[in-house]
């Protein structure tokens, strides 16, 4: 039958990398290019209806910044799905989200489902990640990856959806 489901979510990554962006896109269907650095932490909630359930997510979205690193573990315990964020134009925001996934594993609930954003997919020209390389990680660690866009809108939908339907219909 038709199911509801309140889903924890939490979006950790580098600052700069979009975490708030894509929050927006998916939220609001909005952009902007100067989005205002996140303190602490921002809270938002968005239904979506897949095909035998509708899911209320409740979205923590973090700051990102290594001052606030301490206060991660409050918003990712509990959390029933994790989007870690990196921008594919830098391969220091691609090392730290790698750090975010061991301490996932390490600290997360172990039904967690996570997904491996790859955004600003649309600065193709100043590329420094490839798409094989995300790839690879991705499947070796059992994470749902994609790139995205929150400026595009590229695929932002898509990976809510996808975590929406591996979501333990409990
Ligand atoms: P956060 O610190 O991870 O929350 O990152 P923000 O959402 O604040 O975004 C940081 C900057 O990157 C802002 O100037 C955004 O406009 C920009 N930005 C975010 N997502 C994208 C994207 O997909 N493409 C491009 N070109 N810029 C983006
Ligand atoms: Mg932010």
């Amino acid at each position: 039958g038709h199911k509801n489901l309140n889903a924890k979510l939490v979006l950790l990554g580098d600052m700069g990398t979009g975490k708030s962006s894509l929050v927006l896109r998916f939220v609001k269907g909005q952009f902007l290019e100067f989005q205002e650095s996140t303190i602490g932490a921002a809270f938002f909630s968005q239904t979506l209806a897949v095909n035998d359930a509708t899911v209320k997510f409740e979205i923590w979205d973090t700051a990102g910044q290594e001052r606030y690193h301490s206060l991660a573990p409050m918003y990712y315990r509990g959390a029933a799905a994790a989007i870690i964020v990196y921008d594919i134009t830098s391969t220091e925001s691609f090392t730290r989200a790698k750090k975010w996934v061991q301490e996932l594993q390490k600290q997360g609930n172990p039904n967690m489902v996570v997904a491996l954003a790859g955004n600003k997919a649309d600065l193709e020209d100043k590329r420094k990640v490839t798409v094989e390389e995300a790839r690879v990680y991705a499947e070796e660690n059992g994470l749902f990856f994609t790139e995205t866009s929150a400026k595009t809108a590229a695929n932002v939908n898509d990976i809510f959806y996808e975590i929406a339907k591996k979501l333990p219909r409990a």
